[in-house]
């Protein structure tokens, strides 16, 4: 990566364009966007141009959700065992090119020890019996046939070194961005997500949806049945979140109990409806405390719904599907309510 020194002059002039991109597109000068944003203007540290472009147009939350990814890219520890995982791939590869290499050396030994031999039979040397040419022929034949096998044999194992590695590779991925409690997607999977399938729903063509979900009385719960029956409840909230989704659907633990869908190409009034299938099966699931093999309280959820207007940052989508959650909870709980309840009871408050 290069790093060029800017001097005091020419860094003033980067920092003023900084900050008049920031501003043109309304752009918080947080240190990481103001770096992304400095670092783009100077086309440095391997800045991807087009993606800079693309996430500024969409907001500070796309060009945060890049940072994340370059940060994850070189800082994170398990991203860093991915790039780690990776290089060793291409050690090896660069490993069966060397030994490819060299097998043509040999080939092309081969090769010239064969041009003599067509030589010395064509009289160019007349001390040489045909018995004698054809033993040197074989000689060479089976040190060449060695070889090939000892190339074979060589290539056989890369090939089974890579593929491990890519396996450990593939690993290393899944847990990344696996929340380790419920095993479904985690916060970090959830906010790339929902920055690129942003970026795919540019208009009302694509409707993207998001819906919040959170565990009711969940205090209430972990004091009266203490922290591991409470973590069995997540897990199983978690995994009927899972067997509802599919497809490009994402569900993703949020933090906590809280959980969230990313529903793309669904309309508001399917994701309510998925919502409410998701919120009676978990309302339907008979808790059972393993000591005792007493059945224990029901665990019900509230879920708030929201669809992506074009042009809005995921802060804003977020904060209207977490307005109809905090509708749903104050509505009693155990039910799903959409931005659109919101404003209806805002209309008739206001009427
Ligand atoms: P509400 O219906 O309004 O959501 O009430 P609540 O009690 O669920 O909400 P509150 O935010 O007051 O409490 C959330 C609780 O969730 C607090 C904390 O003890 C519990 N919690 C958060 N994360 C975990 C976790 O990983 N495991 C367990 N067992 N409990 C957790
Ligand atoms: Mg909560
Ligand atoms: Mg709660």
């Amino acid at each position: 990566m290069r790093y060029a020194a800017d001097n005091i002059t020419q860094a003033r002039i980067n920092c003023a364009e900084t900050f008049k991109l920031l501003e043109q597109y309304r752009i918080p000068p947080t240190p990481d966007l103001y770096k992304l944003v400095y670092d783009y203007i100077t086309d440095r540290n391997d800045i991807p141009k087009g993606e800079v472009d693309k996430a500024m147009k969409l907001g500070a939350e796309a060009l945060h959700a890049l940072v994340l990814k370059r940060q994850g890219m070189l800082d994170s520890p398990d991203e860093g065992s991915v790039a780690e995982t990776g290089q060793k791939i291409s050690q090896k590869v660069e490993e069966i090119l060397l030994t490819l290499a060299s097998h043509s050396d040999s080939t092309g030994g081969f090769s010239d020890a064969l041009t003599k031999f067509s030589g010395d039979l064509q009289g160019e040397n007349g001390a040489v019996t045909v018995e004698k040419l054809v033993h040197d022929i074989m000689v060479e034949t089976h040190a060449m046939r060695d070889r090939t096998q000892q190339l074979e044999a060589e290539l056989q194992a890369s090939a089974s070194a890579i593929d491990e590695l890519q396996c450990s590779l593939n690993q290393v991925r899944e847990e990344a961005s696996t929340d380790p409690l419920t095993k479904i997607a985690n916060r970090l999977k959830f906010d790339r997500t929902i920055a690129q399938e942003m970026s795919r729903s540019p208009d009302r063509e694509k409707p993207l949806c998001l819906v919040m979900c959170d565990v009711d009385n969940f205090k209430n719960f972990n004091d009266t049945f203490g922290h591991q029956m409470g973590d069995q409840v997540l897990r199983m909230v978690g995994a009927t979140l899972g067997e509802n989704t599919k497809g490009r659907d994402l569900a993703a633990r949020y933090g906590g109990e809280e959980f969230s869908l990313i529903l793309p190409e669904t309309e508001l009034d399917d994701a309510v409806q998925l919502a409410n299938v998701i919120r009676e099966a978990i309302a339907g699931k008979r808790l059972i405390r393993k000591k005792t093999g007493v059945e224990i309280s029901r665990v019900t959820v509230s879920f708030g719904a929201a669809i992506f207007r074009p042009g809005e940052t995921a802060a804003e989508l977020i904060d209207r599907a977490d307005e109809a959650l905090y509708h749903a909870k104050q509505a009693g709980r155990n039910q799903v309510c959409s931005e659109r309840d919101v404003t209806r009871s805002k209309i008739s408050v206001a009427g």
